[in-house]
């Protein structure tokens, strides 16, 4: 018997437009097949494959989508430069398992006048909203078309981009949307630094120098569980901790509410520790739940 690590897996089939997505996917639930869902840009890592191994976990059949989706790019953000490896990513899912990975066409997902927007409303509002003002309408419409398009009984997104899983979460209640959502872990380096495909722009320096960032939530959590209770006091340490990494493009390093995002005083129930800094030239963000919700 092989062990689940050791299996080998077909190539997934690659599949470039929603017609032949959806003829291929309807094909799959006469048969009964549950499928899992897996949206992401593409430049495929470790995190990533966490998810395609969680939906190859519960369900029959994996999509994994590869689009990098134009509108949740501000301008002036990095959307020509975003990298595209999808030969490499096709690999990785193999070894991952997928069966299918829908990479379609810009003109196949928006037509030159697209016009309709999804806008969340609160939740999307604070932290990457403020300094990504477009970034969230982005991200729910192109997550509402993929799942229209998928129909998947499970969809999965990583912790790691936390507000999106907010917004995607209340997206889905909200309007409907029939799939159950999962948030799995972040999956990082072995000296914290969490996965990203942007950590691809970070010079060798730069690299070492943005494991600041998990260092300062490790900070955060371990002042919590020392009993500290005051998110400024919080915040100032993890500022510290990054400014004496040579962190100073700052965006935000804060303590939230877990569900609303709300900016806490003090901490008396959830909360969760939030950051995004500029490290060189390259945005990066991070979070770490310091206490959950009660049971
Ligand atoms: P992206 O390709 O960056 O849009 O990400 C696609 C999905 O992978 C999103 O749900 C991300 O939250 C998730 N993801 C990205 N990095 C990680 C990571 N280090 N650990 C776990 N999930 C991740």
């Amino acid at each position: 018997m092989l062990s689940k690590s050791q299996t080998f897996f077909a190539s997934p089939e690659l599949i470039r437009t929603p017609a032949t997505l959806r003829e291929v996917l309807g094909a799959r639930r006469k048969q009964a097949n549950t499928i899992g869902f897996v949206p992401t840009m593409g430049a495929l890592h470790e995190g990533h494959k966490s998810l395609v191994r969680a939906s190859r976990d519960e369900c029959d059949v994996t999509v994994v989508s590869i689009f990098v989706n134009p509108t949740q790019f501000g301008p002036g953000e990095d959307f020509a430069a975003y990298p595209r490896t999808l030969q490499q990513d096709l690999e990785l899912l193999k070894a991952a398992g997928a069966q299918f990975v829908f990479a379609p066409a810009k003109e196949d997902i928006y037509r030159r006048d697209h016009s309709t927007f999804i806008d969340v409303g609160p939740v999307a509002e604070p932290l990457e909203g403020r300094f990504r003002p477009t970034h969230f309408r982005g991200v729910a419409t192109v997550v509402l078309k993929l799942l229209n398009l998928v129909s998947p009984d499970v969809a999965y997104f990583g912790q790691k981009d936390y507000q999106q899983t907010l917004v995607v979460r209340r997206m889905c209640e909200e309007l409907d949307v029939p799939v159950q959502l999962r948030v799995c872990p972040i999956i990082r380096e072995p000296n914290g630094l969490a996965l990203s495909s942007r950590n691809a722009y970070l010079s060798a320096m730069d690299r070492e120098r943005a494991t600041a960032i998990s260092r300062a939530l490790s900070v955060a959590r371990q002042l919590v569980r020392g009993d500290v209770r005051d998110a400024q006091v919080i915040e100032s340490r993890m500022r510290e901790v990054l400014t004496s990494a040579g962190i100073t493009d700052i965006d935000y390093a804060v303590v939230a509410h877990p569900e609303t995002l709300a900016p806490l005083d003090a901490i008396g129930g959830p909360a969760v520790a939030l950051i995004a800094a500029k490290v060189g030239t390259t945005r990066l963000i991070d979070n770490e739940i310091l206490t959950s919700p009660d049971p």
